[in-house]
């Protein structure tokens, strides 16, 4: 038993209560109160006592909805999410490419060619002269778009006058030639060709990620990586390991991607139970695209591409198979839907079917039309919405030119859910966006780049920062199910804080939560993460 006393204490409960002293035992919280109440009754008998001198201390800070080993991947690959221009990301290429062997592969990703100040791509000769021969993929930083040059699409058989598959699409010259930017599915004989990474390297990657989460005072992540390591098996077994031998202490929820759910049965009874620590989520599907590379399906076409309207993943009912036989299995469903067309259509598939005896997640939502949030409020708790308040400052302003200016007003309109009494999840998307929590409360709070002065996008939007940050705690719990155990400091509960040198729930300035440093991150009890200097024992 130990005791944290004057703090700065945020319950985050329903009656918004107050507190300076908390008592753990084990993973629990055993009594909240006045540090001088507390330590009358308490000092004699805990083993030790952590002075914060006026820290804040919230409920643990928890990620919805994020790609942890991905985020963990990117220290080991080529990361090209500051470029600015075609020529600075043709250089940071070159760069790179020069340290590795003549035949290893260049990879990479991040590149935002909305970012850019030229707004152009290079050309295929330009990608493989800064290559220097080697095959090469450039992931754009929504996962939905890819640059590859000559060798890597020789390597994956692709001829670089190749029909566009179904499901995904090439850019092309106007002689027809492939010009090494890939769309969506198009990409997948390239990924076959990639050298796979082993089981140890992932592990490598998983760590970093896990502990780059502590660090930026996450305590639990829902996260989606089966896709990573392409089995289940191999996934849990390495979040298990770092977690219960490593002692890497961060919750993981782990959703799986709707291909791999036939696996788990045959692996199930040769793995660790899920606990606390570990637990498997709902089926990932996805309903359409994204914004960035215009692949996001929306019910009225595009504002800058006539007739566009981008395009569905899978037809309707097929959607609602799988969906369908995702619940067969025991499995709620978590559907990317970033169009209203896609969303429109999920909701359907939804309506249609009974409450299933876990929530349906609705992954981004990004672009709701008025009509739609009606239908979604009617779902009630069924499902819970995951938005990335951090959308707000990497699609804005460029998203109003393919939305036009009647549908922006109703772009990441998270008030407007919140208002209609919808069940909202905060979460970063990472490594599509920034992992740190302080950084996705402050966009939700003023919808603009951190170091960006005045109003942010469509402030009638915005969340105060004590809704913010309940988005980032207690509200993420009721997508996990697990609202009655996590997202509150109170007797009972699991012992999960956030501790930070700022007060982020009333803040003086809204830059204040941008600010904070986090002091300590607090998982189950443990000291699972402590800023430099600070003392990682308890004073006895
Ligand atoms: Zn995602």
């Amino acid at each position: 038993m130990w005791m944290m006393v004057h703090a700065n204490g945020y319950a985050l409960d329903a009656k918004g209560q107050r507190f300076e002293a908390v008592v753990v035992d084990g993973e629990r919280i055993v009594a909240v109160g006045s540090t001088a109440d507390l330590m009358l009754q308490f000092a004699s008998r805990v083993d030790g006592i952590l002075d914060l001198q006026g820290a804040t201390v919230v409920p643990g800070l928890v990620d919805s909805h994020m790609h942890i080993a991905a985020v963990g991947e990117q220290a080991l690959k080529l990361n090209l999410s500051g470029v600015r221009s075609k020529q600075a990301l043709l250089d940071r290429v070159d760069e790179w490419a020069r340290r590795l062997a003549p035949d290893e592969w260049v990879l990479g990703g991040g590149w935002d060619d909305n970012r850019f100040v030229d707004r152009i791509l290079p050309t295929l000769e330009e990608l493989n002269g800064a290559a220097g021969g080697r095959p090469m993929l450039l992931n754009r930083i929504c996962q939905h778009a890819f640059l590859a040059n000559s060798a890597a699409l020789h390597l994956a058989g692709i001829d670089i006058n190749a029909p566009d598959p179904p499901d995904g699409r090439y850019g092309r010259s106007h002689a027809g030639e492939l010009t090494g930017l890939i769309y969506e599915n198009a990409v997948r004989p390239i990924l076959r060709v990639v050298p796979k990474r082993s089981k140890e390297q992932w592990k490598v990657a998983l760590r970093a990620g896990m502990e780059m989460a502590l660090k930026a005072g996450l305590t639990a992540v829902h996260t989606d990586d089966v896709r990573s390591f392409e089995t289940f098996a191999d996934t849990w077994e390495t979040f298990y390991q770092l977690i219960h031998e490593d002692q890497v202490k961060l919750r993981v929820h782990e959703l799986v991607d709707w291909h791999y759910l036939d696996e788990i049965p045959t692996v199930r009874h040769l793995l660790p139970k899920p606990d606390h620590w570990l637990q498997i989520g709902a089926a990932k599907l996805f309903a359409d695209g994204a914004m960035g590379g215009s692949t996001a399906w929306l019910s009225a076409p595009y504002s800058d591409a006539p007739g566009w309207t981008g395009t569905p993943i899978y037809t309707p009912a097929e959607l609602m198979s799988r969906i369908r036989s995702a619940r067969e299995k025991g499995f709620a469903s978590a559907v990317h839907a970033i169009g209203d067309a896609a969303l429109d259509t999920l909701l359907t598939i939804l309506e249609a079917l009974p409450r299933g005896p876990l929530r349906d997640r609705i992954i981004h939502a990004e672009v709701i039309r008025p009509d739609l949030v009606e239908r979604m409020a009617a779902l009630g708790d069924r499902v819970v919405v995951d938005i990335q308040p951090r959308f707000t400052v990497s699609d804005f302003p460029w998203i109003a030119d393919r939305l036009g200016d009647e549908r922006i007003a109703n772009a990441c309109a998270w008030k407007t859910l919140k208002d209609a009494g919808l069940f909202l999840a905060g979460g970063s998307d990472a490594p599509i966006e920034p992992l740190e929590p302080l950084l996705g409360i402050h966009a939700a709070v003023t919808r603009r780049p951190p170091f960006a002065d005045g109003d942010g996008y469509g402030m009638a939007e915005a969340l105060s920062p004590e809704e913010a940050v309940r988005l980032f705690s207690r509200d993420t719990s009721y997508a996990s199910q697990t609202e009655t155990e996590k997202g509150v400091i109170a007797p009972g509960w699991l012992a999960d804080f956030t501790v930070l040198d700022r007060d982020i729930v009333f803040p003086e300035t809204v830059d204040q939560i941008r600010d904070a440093n986090v002091l300590y991150t607090i998982v189950g009890g443990n000291m699972a993460y402590a800023a430099d200097g600070r003392q990682v024992e308890w004073s006895a």
